[in-house]
């Protein structure tokens, strides 16, 4: 059996007999594939001091070498995209050409992250008063902890640890003990890339690794990304340490189609959203909200699209893998029941699913449910699987006032041809990520994604600009450079009166 251990110092690490492992399961087979190490609080503080050690030198080194590691690192992620990406699949079980999407995402805020030293520039204003000037630095924090959840184990590490990195700063990653194999793959590139030993660790484990990240004083900022339960208490305890925190929570993303929207290009939409990762997405659309009288042959068009996907194990060739545990399953399966029960209509039921894959994978095909209510806890709750809802409602405002009204605030979209209603929407859409004819609206590595509301706690949203001041702090310096010999001027002598300009 394959043990996974931790990264730290610049190579892997591990006891003799660790005292604690977990199960890392294949969930397209339904078997356990490897066993990965669970830290400890002790084998925490190692990490968090091999990265303590390795800041002040890496934080001093010129911004040519930092981007000269970046760039290099960059060339090793694409030329190994494919053997990370396989590592996603086999634990995750997302299908392949999803994973290695999911490289590419990352590789973007690599790309973000190779201009850090225009990034880092400072502004300069020269004669703020007489013979002074002013300039503005942006340096980095020091040890900061990125805490990562199971569904994107490569993109979600690469949103925060190419900025950090490149900042100056010192990471200590602790992945998903459910999907803990990209991350130390790509510590290894990291390390391959030449960046020196220290500067990126990676602690495997559960809540007694993050508690001890959240508490320990040599950590100053926290990425968090996973459910809101758990954004919450990091944000909680990370803040009353004194620590800058930014926790990225749950979603529950909706899909709003107008009648005079393109329907055919809302149902290939709210299907590849819907159902891509089988639901196992942050900004996977969870609800469609149809207006007016388009909801009947929307829902149809869904349904027969529906029909044409594969479920089955993600190494071939299907377009929906498996849940990521059976468990997992389960819960994602009893919504349709609930559903039924509370009166909504179970259009298409993923629980009679034929799979391409061993019996015992973990499986559940996409699910339909019509007319349902905004009461529903189908609606109510992250379900995080490959569930799609559709609520019916007569205006758009109705429409916006139900995002309005949930406790998420990930993303929204619109589907529509009116430039008005697309405005009036991405203005007054109580959500941080909005698309416009785009289902799944994740920025750009140069913008920065953030939810609102229940999604995102903190103030500063991941990579773009937010990202870069996320890992720096600011220092403004004004100095003068008097030099009495040169002018034949004195120094005015003491003078207790505030300064000020002239
Ligand atoms: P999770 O909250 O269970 O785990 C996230 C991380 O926290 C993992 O590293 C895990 O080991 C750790 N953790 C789990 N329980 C903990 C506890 N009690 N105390 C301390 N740490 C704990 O999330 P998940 O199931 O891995 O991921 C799915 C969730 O992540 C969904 O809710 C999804 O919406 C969310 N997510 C959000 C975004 C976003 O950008 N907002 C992106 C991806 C995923």
């Amino acid at each position: 059996m394959e043990r996974i251990t931790h990264w730290i110092d610049g190579q892997a690490w591990s006891t003799p007999a660790a005292d604690r492992q977990g199960d890392v399961w294949d969930p397209a087979t339904g078997q356990v594939r490897a066993r990965v190490d669970l830290a400890d609080g002790e084998t925490v503080r190692l990490a968090i001091d091999a990265a303590a050690q390795a800041f002040p030198q890496w934080r001093d080194t010129s911004l040519a070498r930092r981007t000269e590691v970046l760039f290099a690192f960059r060339d090793l992620v694409h030329r190994h995209r494919d053997e990370i990406a396989a590592a996603i699949t086999n634990e995750h079980g997302k299908v392949l050409d999803d994973a290695r999407g999911e490289v590419a995402r990352g590789l973007e805020v690599i790309d973000f992250a190779c201009g850090i030293a225009h990034l880092l520039k400072g502004e300069h204003s020269e004669g703020v008063s007489t013979g002074v000037d002013t300039f503005s630095l942006r340096q980095p924090l020091g040890v900061v902890a990125v805490i990562t959840p199971f569904n994107f184990p490569a993109m979600v590490p690469l949103w925060f640890i190419p900025l950090a990195v490149g900042a100056g700063n010192t990471v200590v990653l602790k992945p998903s003990e459910r999907t803990p194999t990209a991350a130390v793959m790509l510590a290894q590139l990291w390390s391959d890339a030449g960046l020196p030993r220290g500067v990126v660790n990676v602690v495997h484990g559960d809540r007694e690794a993050v508690d001890e990240l959240l508490v320990h004083p040599t950590i100053r900022a926290i990425s968090f990304v996973g459910s809101t339960a758990v954004a919450q208490h990091v944000y909680a305890t990370g803040t009353s340490h004194g620590k800058r925190v930014q926790a990225l929570g749950g979603a529950k993303n909706h899909m709003v189609v107008m009648p005079d929207a393109d329907l055919d290009l809302a149902a290939d939409a709210a299907v590849n959203a819907g159902f891509g990762s089988a639901g196992e997405r942050c900004m996977a659309v969870s609800a469609v909200v149809a207006v007016g009288e388009c909801a009947d042959e929307l829902v149809s068009r869904i349904t027969q699209r529906m029909g044409a996907l594969r479920t089955g194990d993600g190494r071939r060739g299907c377009d929906m893998g498996p849940l990521i545990t059976e468990e997992h399953r389960d819960r994602v399966a009893s919504y349709l029941a609930s559903a039924l029960d509370q009166g909504a209509e179970v259009v298409v039921d993923g629980r009679s699913v034929t799979a391409d894959g061993a019996p015992e994978g973990f499986w559940l095909g996409p699910s339909l449910v019509d007319r349902v209510t905004p009461q529903m806890s189908v609606y109510r709750d992250e379900i995080f699987g490959p569930v799609l809802s559709v609520l019916r409602v007569e205006t758009m405002e109705q429409a916006m006032e139900l995002v309005a009204q949930h406790p998420f605030g990930n993303g929204a979209a619109i589907f529509t041809s009116l430039g008005s209603s697309a405005r009036t929407f991405a203005r007054g859409i109580e959500a941080g990520m909005v698309g416009v004819n785009v289902p799944i609206p994740v920025p750009m590595a140069y913008y920065s994604f953030g939810g609102w509301k229940s999604s995102l706690f903190g103030d500063l949203h991941a990579h773009g600009a937010d990202g870069v001041r996320f890992f720096t702090r600011g220092k403004v310096v004004t100095q003068r450079w008097p030099d009495s010999r040169a002018t034949g001027q004195m120094p005015g002598g003491p003078d207790l009166v505030f300064p000020t300009n002239a």
